[in-house]
């Protein structure tokens, strides 16, 4: 029999607060098995200011730094050739640790599950398909919104979709959440994984899944984003730090419902013309009236207080085969259109309203 309701773990351990990165050696050292190396993915943004983070982590035994490029959204193809990297150097390390936004906390969650699992990282693309216990991971984000610090899914592009790996082994086991290390984010990028949290409270608050559960999560972070995102009275320190809980609850209030339109059609953009989430969100979302009318109201007033202009005529140039993919990959996300519509979703939604949709963005 199936359980009709769902058994999430979530994340054990959390240090939170201004300097807390500088704890890392000691709680990583109860951690460390024998001789086994700590492996490092850090976002190579920091590459050259070593200052920032590598000067910070006391490597020892052998303990890696491996700096990756975000320029694109993690693959599948990619874990798994760190995956082979990792093993055939340590065979088992102690653990992984991803240092960055929602692309390198992802790619740790799933280099840390496939460390432990056999085959490829997209034969795991999907709920519940993980066997066995991930190693040891830690996630420290440099950037905030899109919750993947907290959540039980890490989302990769595949040989055929884009599709996260859901599992009770994704969430980390630690995280650190301190906010001085988002205090430089350009403030463009700031926006766009800022409003990532914002939609996702917006897609799950108003959708049908909603339960008493999501809903204190998500108006809690819904509140944090306006404060954030409108009031330009909040000193950044308070701003930075409340950024970084938004996130926590916006991924904790989708956890038990679902994201939704915007969540699905960005999905569709991404796998087509690569589009990032933050950006690919804001791109949708900013043509939703229709479905989010308040939030995309509210959106676009958060625009304007932070001079934001986003990029314009994306899909001008696309062919109306890629204009299937996209709408054919959207579609796919059922849970997504049954929270944002209802069970009857199919009678409300098609091809047809997505396409004008994608063209005007
Ligand atoms: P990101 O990780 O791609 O980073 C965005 C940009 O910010 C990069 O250029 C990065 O180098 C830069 N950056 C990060 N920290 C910085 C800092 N402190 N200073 C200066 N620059 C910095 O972006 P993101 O929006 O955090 O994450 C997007 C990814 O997260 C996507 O791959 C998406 O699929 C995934 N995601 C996952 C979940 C989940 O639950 N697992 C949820 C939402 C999104
Ligand atoms: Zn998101």
């Amino acid at each position: 029999t199936t359980a009709t309701h769902k058994n999430f773990p979530m994340v054990p351990r959390v240090v939170f607060g201004n300097g807390s990165f500088n704890q890392i050696d000691s709680i990583l050292a109860t951690e460390r098995k024998g001789l086994s190396p700590f492996v490092f993915l850090v976002d190579d943004v920091f590459k050259d200011n070593t200052a920032f983070i590598e000067d910070r982590l006391a490597l020892k035994n052998g303990d890696k730094i491996i700096y990756v490029s975000t320029k694109e959204e993690p693959k599948t193809s990619q874990v798994d050739t760190l995956v082979q990297e990792i093993k055939d150097k340590y065979i088992l390390p102690s653990g992984i640790i991803g240092i960055g936004g929602g692309s390198v906390l992802d790619l740790a969650k799933a280099v840390s599950i496939m460390l432990s699992n056999p085959g490829s990282a997209a034969d795991y693309q999907g709920w519940d398909l993980v066997k066995n216990k991930a190693v040891y991971h830690v996630g420290v984000p440099t950037i905030s919104g899109t919750g993947a610090e907290v959540s039980r899914t890490t989302v990769l592009t595949g040989p055929d979709r884009k599709l996260g790996i859901n599992s009770d082994y994704t969430p980390f086991d630690q995280v650190i959440l301190d906010p001085e290390l988002i205090k430089n984010v350009p403030n463009d990028q700031w926006f766009y994984t800022g409003m990532d949290c914002y939609i996702h409270c917006v897609e799950s608050l108003n959708g049908t899944y909603l339960n008493a559960f999501s809903q204190s999560y998500g108006e809690k972070a819904l509140d944090l984003c306006k404060e954030i995102f409108l009031d330009g009275s909040l000193d950044k320190n308070d701003a930075d730090a409340k950024l970084m809980m938004a996130s926590w609850h916006g991924g904790m209030s989708i956890a038990y419902s679902q994201v939704g339109v915007a969540h699905a059609m960005s999905y569709g953009l991404a796998y087509v013309l690569g589009t990032k989430h933050g950006i690919g969100n804001c791109i949708v979302f900013d043509k939703l009236e229709a479905y989010y009318p308040e939030g995309v109201a509210l959106f676009k007033e958060m625009k304007k207080v932070h001079n934001i202009t986003l990029p314009m005529g994306i899909c001008a140039d696309v062919t109306e085969e890629q204009l299937d993919t996209m709408t054919s990959v959207a579609l796919s996300l059922d849970p997504l259109w049954e929270n944002a519509l209802g069970a009857d979703w199919k009678d409300k939604v098609n091809a047809d309203v997505l396409k004008a949709i994608y063209r005007k963005l």
